[in-house]
């Protein structure tokens, strides 16, 4: 033999040796069968490490042999294919020596062997975990698909240009009366009333752009032509591919509209009928002020002019007649500003005003009441206290709050009066020995009806009030910029009531 042909049979078995070394140490499954399909070839160790097969087990066998019956047809196709067309693929299973059957995916490719003989060398992968995932994703895709199957809501997705990718059947023939087939494929906004059209695109423009979700009420067309209200909770994801893709579900809440507007038309009623009695009230009320106002001057006129003429009885009587329209002049205020303050109309009248005079014309108005009570009225006042006010309304709340001093402090008590001048405030306080005020009491105060309802366990005081004074008072003092406060230790522990006015308004 020449000395090059030795060379190159020996550079030849070196390569061998390489090849067999890659082979024997391969992961995957290596086979070569010949036309007849028997084995000539497996490297050993994969066939062992995978399928605990000998060389024994396997050589001159036929590769059918191990195959999972139902692959064999498919096998037999890919061997074929393999010989005719020079290569193959697919994925089969193979039974292990103990008996289970493991998932590999099949490269056939075939070849002339240097007998010129024709083989076929096939490289099989162990595809086990990729199978297991397959499976998993597939039974979690069922399970989705049977929730949607059976939920009540509308299920539908959407792809970037609006249209509809999948529907849930039941659903959507119980909601809508058409059948998959007649949507599939067509543009949602197809089967949303013009009206909400350009706000479901907003929201599912918006959620594709913004990756968000969110709802909307719309409603959707049935195949008969009217209209159903459903509540659409759009969601975005991405499906398989990474596409995007909207989830709407959307639920008829035609029943909840139904109640909505019932609703709203009860609403709407008892608006009216508030503002009739609003209307009644205020109309009353202005009747009622002017014969008010001459029976009042008439009475204090009298008992300031004439109670020599009078005699005992006679006084007496006219007092009652004071008092009473005393009473009704106040309520009537009340209700008059209650009236305006709900059209926005109380409006102030503001001018340079001496607080003190104001607070004792307060007084002198109620003095014969707090005598009949057997109070005492006592009052600690500068000389003056000049400050920008509307007097009118000033002396109201004044009139308010000694008024429910006087009711709410037994015979025998004391309500005092007094004002102070801080930095930024002038604070008028009138203090009583009364009843006082529980801490529950105290937070339902100056609310419009505030009244409270308690037992009094007999104390002597008046029960009788609108329940309007203290919420009015409010929003005088508030409208001056001011605060109106209380204090009260607790029941029988006597009130007291600060306004506090800004010295600038
Ligand atoms: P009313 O017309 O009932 O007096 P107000 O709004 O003036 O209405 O007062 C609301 C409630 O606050 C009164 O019903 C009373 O229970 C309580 N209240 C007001 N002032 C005093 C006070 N000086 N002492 C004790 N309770 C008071």
């Amino acid at each position: 033999m020449p000395e090059e042909s030795k060379r190159n049979e020996k550079q030849l078995s070196k390569s061998e040796e390489t090849y067999k070394l890659i082979l024997d140490n391969a992961n995957d499954l290596i086979t070569i069968i010949n036309e007849n399909l028997i084995y000539e070839y497996i490297n050993e160790k994969a066939y062992f490490d995978l399928l605990g097969y000998n060389k024994e087990d396997i050589i001159g066998k036929t590769p059918l042999t191990p195959l999972h019956p139902d692959d064999v047809k498919k096998a037999t196709k890919v061997l074929r294919d393999g010989f005719k067309y020079g290569e193959g693929r697919d994925e089969m299973r193979l039974r292990h020596k103990d008996g289970h059957y493991v998932w590999f995916e099949h490269k056939g490719k075939s070849f002339i062997d240097t007998n010129g003989k024709r083989k076929s060398i096939i490289i099989s992968r162990d595809i086990t975990e990729r199978k297991k995932a397959e499976q998993k994703s597939r039974e979690s895709e069922e399970k989705y698909r049977l929730i949607s199957e059976n939920a009540n809501d509308l299920i539908f997705i959407l792809d970037q240009n609006l249209k509809i990718k999948y529907v849930n059947e039941k659903p959507l023939l119980n909601l809508t009366g058409y059948s998959v087939d007649e949507i599939i494929g067509k543009r949602a906004l197809n089967y949303i009333h013009l009206d909400d059209v350009e706000m479901a695109l907003k929201i599912f423009t918006e959620a594709f752009n913004k990756e968000g979700h969110g709802t909307i009420d719309a409603r959707v067309k049935h195949k008969k032509g009217h209209f159903i209200h459903v509540e659409i909770n759009g969601s975005l994801f991405h499906n398989e591919k990474g596409q995007p893709r909207a989830l709407l579900i959307t639920r008829d809440i035609t029943e909840r509209k139904k109640a909505e507007n019932v609703k709203n038309e009860e609403y709407k009623k008892l608006e009216e009928l508030s503002e009739i009695k609003s209307e009644s009230l205020l109309r009353a009320s202005h009747e009622l002020k002017t014969p008010l106002s001459s029976v009042y001057a008439a009475s204090q006129l009298l008992l300031k002019n004439f109670n020599q003429q009078l005699g005992e009885d006679g006084l007496k009587l006219i007092e009652i007649i004071y008092r009473g329209s005393q009473k009704l002049r106040h309520l009537i205020a009340n209700m008059l500003d209650v009236s305006r303050l709900k059209s926005n109309e109380l409006n102030l009248n503001l001018n340079e005003e001496n607080l003190v005079e104001i607070i004792n014309n307060c007084i002198n108005d109620l003095k014969l009441w707090a005598d009949k009570r057997n109070l005492i009225l006592k009052a600690d006042l500068p000389e003056k206290s000049i400050l920008r006010v509307d007097k009118i309304k000033v002396e109201q709340v004044l009139i308010n709050l000694l008024s429910n001093a006087i009711k709410y402090t037994p015979p025998n008590g004391k309500i005092l009066i007094n004002l102070n001048v801080s930095e930024n405030y002038i604070e008028i306080s009138i203090k009583d020995t009364g009843i006082g005020l529980t801490k529950k009491e105290k937070e339902l105060l100056f609310q419009k009806f505030g009244k409270s309802i308690r037992v009094y366990n007999g104390s002597d005081i008046e029960t009788g009030g609108s329940g309007l004074g203290l919420y009015i008072s409010k929003e005088i003092v508030e409208l001056h910029n001011g605060k109106i406060l209380v204090e009260s230790k607790g029941r029988n522990m006597g009130s007291t009531f600060i306004v506090k006015l800004p010295r600038s308004i």
